[in-house]
């Protein structure tokens, strides 16, 4: 592997732009190619985040300097696969089974760096486990789950759990502010999902003015219960806790950065002495989705390096690793 890894993101919108600027700090990690539905760029000498600033709203980065338009943009980045080191999966999962097919097309490309994704649905990363030994013996390090929730608050869940001999619950309450849902439409339309009413398939076939008078019913708020994140099935194979004693919703305000509730989790367990407690971990306030969700997706791409560097490949989740940093 490289000294300095070549990181290829699949998905040019929210979090796969805001990928780029958080690349730009690293120095044992560089940007090489991104892409989204109309095209692509790729340049190993590296891509700059200062470069998506003149890209004017609507239009694809295959229109960089560094850029192709193209009809299917996965599958170029993908057959450049010997100048990648690791991929980020910056792509909606809309339909559930998007990102698992997408899998299959990085196997079937002859990859053998790593993978991380930011998937949310339990349904969808029991698909990536389907997965597992296919992945292991096509060389791939796959991380799953390394955003935020799923991600850094799951892993700090199986981190606090270890304070305890039995864990009863862990309760998960995000707040995430947007100005605009433009600007994480994705996302936006993977959390309508969970409203009741709603579904991964409805939600899919909706026009964006749909969605916008939805938002609009709500006043831009969403609130969310009871979601089917996949939390609940990290942490079970961890075998941590079942899985049906995991708990996971929040608030979503898309017309303010602000956050309308502070992203927590909450870990209630019995220590060894027979005493009930609960230890939360709190994110601050200022801290945004991008930071929390692309900051782990890093370090676990630089956990996987560690992994593949050692001839270690398959398939783990955030809750059964600790992130690396990445310099
Ligand atoms: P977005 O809608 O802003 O961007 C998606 C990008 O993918 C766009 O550039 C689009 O052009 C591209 N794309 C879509 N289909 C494509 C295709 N077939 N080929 C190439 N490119 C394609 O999305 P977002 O809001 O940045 O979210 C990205 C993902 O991150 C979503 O799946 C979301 O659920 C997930 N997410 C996870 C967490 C977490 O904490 N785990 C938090 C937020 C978002």
């Amino acid at each position: 592997m490289r000294a300095v890894k070549h990181v290829a993101v699949l998905g040019a919108g929210g979090l796969g732009r805001n990928m780029a600027r958080l690349l730009d700090f690293k120095k044992s990690l560089k940007l090489v190619a991104i892409c989204d539905t109309e095209g692509y760029a790729f340049d190993t000498d590296g891509i700059e985040s200062a470069v998506f600033e003149n890209l004017p709203p609507g239009h694809t980065v295959g229109d960089l300097h560094s850029g192709n338009r193209a009809a299917d943009p996965i599958a170029e980045v993908l057959a450049r696969h010997s100048e990648i080191d690791g991929i980020f999966l910056a792509l909606p999962n809309l339909p559930n089974e998007f990102i698992p097919e997408t899998i299959d097309k990085i196997i079937a490309s002859g990859y053998k760096g790593v993978v991380v994704d930011a998937l949310k649905r339990t349904s969808a990363m029991d698909m990536v486990f389907e997965r597992r030994e296919v992945l292991a013996k096509a060389g791939i390090t796959y991380v799953t789950g390394c955003g935020a929730t799923p991600g850094l608050l799951t892993a700090a869940a199986a981190l606090a759990a270890q304070s305890f001999v039995e864990v009863e619950d862990v309760t998960i309450w995000f707040g995430v502010g947007i100005p605009n849902w433009d600007a994480y439409r994705a996302t936006i339309r993977e959390d309508i999902a969970h409203l009741a009413g709603f579904d991964v398939n409805k939600v899919s076939a909706m026009s964006d003015q749909e969605i916008e008078q939805e938002l609009e019913k709500r006043n831009g708020l969403l609130e969310l219960v009871n979601m089917e994140h996949a939390d609940d099935i990290m942490l079970e194979q961890a075998g941590i806790l079942e899985r049906a004693r995991v708990k996971v919703g929040g608030l979503v305000d898309t017309r303010n950065p602000k956050k309308p509730v502070s992203t927590n989790v909450k870990i209630t367990g019995t220590t060894f002495e027979g005493k009930k407690a609960t230890h939360q971990f709190i994110l601050g306030d200022e801290t945004s989705m991008a930071a929390n969700v692309n900051g782990p997706a890093l370090g676990y791409m630089n956990a996987g390096f560690w992994l593949n560097s050692q001839g270690i490949a398959g398939l783990f989740t955030s809750a059964d690793l600790m992130p690396r940093w990445p310099q």
